[in-house]
């Protein structure tokens, strides 16, 4: 049996989620969109959290199908989704909005997982912690450099330095040797990081945006192990708080550099028994 628990908060109450989260009774999902930063062309009409709901809401159900795998499964949203946009949306545009997707599903005894992108799984297994993250885009993705953070928006400097952050990243993404998440082509879910487990061996598994896991990933305030106990002693909305006030100490990235004081936070919390 699956107990799944979960909760999401924007980075500012005024700004929309970019992430999407979900549960049923086999299966949970974190969808995080990422785009390109304010400023940047990116093709489409459509913003980054229309992507990240509209891929959520179409991969959840796919998820119940336990005869396709969660790849093709995958790979069928990102196309579903490509569909959805219109005609004013050119979905060979490099800028096109983007998530991250990390997923379990219950089937036959064992937990499968996938993870595409930097959306932390992590899996309280009878041999301890196993921490399942795709990073490759720390190996191109650097954070924004400062002149972008010291000059005004539509500054010469600004403007610039927006540039050569954003070719940097689409430089890599979704091309053989970058790095990958869903976008507008399906080749991206067979790029994910998947496998399983015997239920037998798992008790929990947390499923992470970044910006919920950044106590222990990136602040190391927490160990992964008291992280997890967070979630099941306390629960993922006392996880964001608990982020939230973290951040709060740290408002202008002194302790802890970073592009945005807070972020999107999303936690689900899986239980498992093996009843
Ligand atoms: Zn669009």
């Amino acid at each position: 049996m699956m107990r799944a628990c979960f909760a999401t908060a924007p980075r500012d109450p005024a700004w929309p989620n970019e992430d999407f989260v979900a549960a049923t009774s086999h299966a949970a999902l974190v969808v995080d969109g990422a785009g390109t930063p304010v400023g940047a062309d990116t093709g489409c009409v459509h913003d980054v959290a229309w992507y990240s709901q509209a891929l959520g809401s179409a991969l959840i159900p796919r998820l119940a199908h336990t005869g396709r795998s969660l790849t093709d499964s995958l790979a069928e949203a990102i196309s579903d989704v490509a569909a959805q946009h219109g005609p004013d949306c050119d979905l060979g545009h490099p800028g096109s909005p983007s998530a991250t997707v990390t997923t379990v599903r219950e089937r036959d005894g064992w937990l499968e997982y996938l993870v595409l992108a930097d959306s932390p799984l992590v899996l309280d297994l009878s041999t301890g912690i196993d921490v399942i993250c795709d990073n490759r885009v720390d190996l191109f993705h650097q954070p924004e450099p400062a002149a972008m953070r010291d000059h005004p928006a539509g500054s010469a400097e600004h403007t610039a330095a927006l540039r050569e952050y954003v070719q940097a990243w689409r430089q890599h993404h979704n091309r053989e040797g970058g790095f990958w998440s869903a976008s507008t082509t399906p080749d991206a879910a067979a790029h994910a990081l998947t496998g399983s487990f015997p239920l037998t061996d798992v008790r929990a598994a947390a499923l992470l945006s970044d910006g919920a896991s950044r106590l222990a990933d990136r602040f190391g305030l927490l160990t992964w192990r008291q992280l997890l106990d967070v979630l099941d002693n306390d629960g993922p909305a006392a996880l964001i708080q608990s982020t939230r006030a973290a951040e709060d100490s740290d408002p202008n990235g002194h302790r802890w550099p970073r592009g945005k004081s807070h972020d999107d936070a999303t936690a689900i919390h899986c239980r498992i028994d093996p009843s």
